[in-house]
C-alpha cells in the first residue's frame, strides 16, 4: 500500500462562500476522495488548524507521499515543520506540490530558487503533455482543456526540472512549465500547476488521473537515512 497524506492550509474554503461551494469538504477532502478509490492507496488528511499544523514526525514516518496545497498561509507554516518535511523528502518521502504550493516554504527550501512566476486571474488553459512516455502521463490525453484556470506564466524561477511532463498554454498567450519532476536526496517531487481554489479543477477526471499517476511515481518503498549535515549549523 502507498500511504498518502493530503495537507491543505484549508483557509479559502472556510473563508469564502463561493470557494466553499466548489469544495464543501475542502480541497483536501476532494483530493482524498478520488485518491481513496485507488486500491493500493491509503489516504489521510491534515490541515493547518490541527495540532502542530497537522505535521508530526510520526505522521511523516508513516507517509510515503505527501501532497501539499497552500496559498494564503505559507508564512504561517513553522520553520520546524518545513525542516522536518525537508528531511523526510531527502530520505525518500515523495512530495506533490499543487498549484500555489510552488511558493510554499517547503518548495522554496527544496528548490533553492525564488519560485516566482507571472499570474493573472480568470483565464483558460490548454494543458499539453510534453513527455508522453513518462509514467505520470500514462493514460492522459495529449491536451486537456481546462475551462477556467488562473494563469501562471513564465518565467517560472525553478531549477532545471528532471522532466517537464506538462506545459500549460493560456488564453492570454502565456506558457508555463505546469508539470515538472525533481529529485532531492532520495525523494521524488512533482510540481503540478492546475488547481486554483475558485475553479472545480480537481473534479476533472484527467487531472485526477495525473495526480494518481504522480502518487505512484513519487512512491519510494525504501526510506533511507537522510544525507548528513543537510541542516548543519
Ligand atoms: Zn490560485
Amino acid at each position: 500500500m502507498i500511504r498518502v497524506t493530503v495537507w491543505n492550509e484549508y483557509f479559502h474554503e472556510r473563508e469564502y462562500d463561493g470557494i466553499r461551494a466548489v469544495y464543501p469538504d475542502g480541497i483536501h477532502g476532494c483530493i482524498a476522495n478520488f485518491l481513496g478509490k485507488e486500491e493500493n492507496f491509503t489516504v489521510k488528511c491534515a490541515t493547518l488548524d490541527m495540532d502542530n499544523q497537522g505535521i508530526s514526525e510520526e505522521l511523516l514516518r508513516e507517509t510515503d507521499v505527501l501532497i501539499w496545497w497552500g496559498h494564503a498561509k505559507h508564512d504561517e507554516v513553522s520553520d520546524e515543520n518545513v525542516k522536518l518535511i525537508h528531511e523526510h523528502v531527502l530520505s525518500g518521502m515523495g512530495l506533490i506540490a499543487l498549484h500555489s504550493a510552488h511558493f510554499s516554504k517547503i518548495m522554496k527550501s527544496l528548490m533553492g530558487t525564488s519560485m516566482t512566476l507571472h499570474w493573472r486571474h480568470d483565464d483558460t488553459e490548454k494543458l499539453w503533455c510534453t513527455s508522453p512516455l513518462h509514467p505520470i502521463a500514462a493514460g492522459v490525453p495529449l491536451c486537456i482543456d481546462i475551462p477556467k484556470e488562473e494563469m501562471y506564466g513564465e518565467y517560472f524561477d525553478i531549477p532545471k526540472p528532471d522532466d517537464v511532463i506538462f506545459t500549460g498554454w493560456f488564453g492570454g498567450g502565456e506558457v508555463f512549465r505546469s508539470g515538472c519532476t525533481f529529485t532531492r536526496g532520495y525523494g521524488r517531487i512533482f510540481y503540478f500547476q492546475p488547481g486554483h481554489e475558485e475553479y472545480p479543477v480537481y473534479y476533472m477526471e484527467d487531472i485526477q488521473k495525473i495526480i494518481v499517476n504522480a502518487v505512484n511515481w513519487c512512491f519510494n518503498p525504501v526510506r533511507y537515512p537522510a544525507p548528513p549535515q543537510c541542516f548543519a549549523d
